[in-house]
């Protein structure tokens, strides 16, 4: 495996696969790498030729100090994991080298208010700091295909309006959220967890599923409530639980006001927030 910190060896690796014919294939992360991530690492390897994945906390995207600070940073043993997947190039910049004027900028890019709701309204300046970041690293990597996991749902819904908006012609690629045995999505957060909490945390894709089953035949606003009320055991504060229509992200108030319904909840576990969503009717 390659492992760069610059953009100019970076853009050389590429260029040379780029003369080759091969297809780019393009996976973010912030490190800290579990399986979920690997999963998206394992299926860019299927589809494309090389297969370049990178780790950057990205400071712009962190809305408080506390949160950036703590962030896990676990790069030796991601470096390993990448390499037992068989992960083509690992991309490692600083802060300078992705921001090389400063990150005080923001791109016009027209979101159409994906951006204003849910993660947006509790985390501002997030999503400002997520289209800045995966919008250099596509300017940087040139990749043909970028895989992102439906455990961010409103994030790849935005990365997929950039796309669109800005007409790149780099195709997204969702993939499946990976959990635990005990239905707990994986995540970098995770391993921050106190023993009770991470033992207690599987009520979210418990009260998922549920919500899932209560589609059928509950009311949405009396499934969001119950929601809310079965997520508020003790340790545990949930932010948000959303009903909406998947392809706009506006809330919908009978399930047949869309085709693609997901629900959409972020929880607070002790000081970590962790955020994970079901799709309850339709397919992605
Ligand atoms: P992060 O390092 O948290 O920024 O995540 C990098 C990418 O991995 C994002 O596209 C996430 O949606 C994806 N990802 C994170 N956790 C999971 C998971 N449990 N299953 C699938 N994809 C995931």
């Amino acid at each position: 495996m390659i492992i760069t910190t610059t953009v100019p060896e970076m853009q050389s690796v590429i260029q040379q696969a780029k003369v080759r014919g091969q297809s780019i294939g393009f996976t973010p992360t912030m490190g800290a790498l579990h399986d979920g991530h690997l999963s998206l690492v394992r299926r860019m390897k299927e589809e494309c030729d090389l297969s370049i994945c990178s780790i950057f906390v990205n400071p712009t995207q962190f809305n408080q100090t506390a949160d950036l600070d703590s962030y896990p940073r676990t790069v030796e043993a991601d470096t390993d994991l990448l390499r037992g997947v068989g992960c083509d190039v690992l991309f490692v910049p600083s802060v300078a080298e992705m921001y090389p004027h400063g990150s005080d900028y923001e791109l016009d890019v027209n979101l159409d208010g994906l951006d204003t709701r849910m993660e947006g309204a509790h985390r501002p300046g997030h999503f400002a700091g997520v289209v800045q970041v995966v919008h250099r690293l596509i300017e940087i990597t040139s990749c043909d295909r970028i895989y992102m996991g439906q455990k961010d749902f409103q994030q790849f819904t935005i990365i997929r309006q950039m796309l669109r908006d800005l007409k790149l012609t780099t195709r997204l690629v969702v993939c499946d959220i990976v959990r635990g045995e005990d239905g707990l999505a994986l995540s970098s957060r995770n391993r921050r967890l106190l023993p009770e909490h991470r033992r207690d945390a599987n009520v979210i894709h418990r009260v998922l599923s549920l919500a899932k089953e209560w589609i059928q035949d509950r009311d949405v606003k009396h499934i969001e409530e119950t929601a809310l009320s079965y997520l508020s055991i003790p340790g545990f504060r949930p932010e948000y639980f959303d009903l909406i229509n998947g392809h706009n992200l506006l809330s919908i108030t009978s399930k047949d006001d869309a085709e693609l319904i997901v629900a959409c909840t972020a929880v607070w576990a002790g000081d970590v927030r962790l955020i994970d969503n079901m799709v309850l009717k339709g397919t992605l």
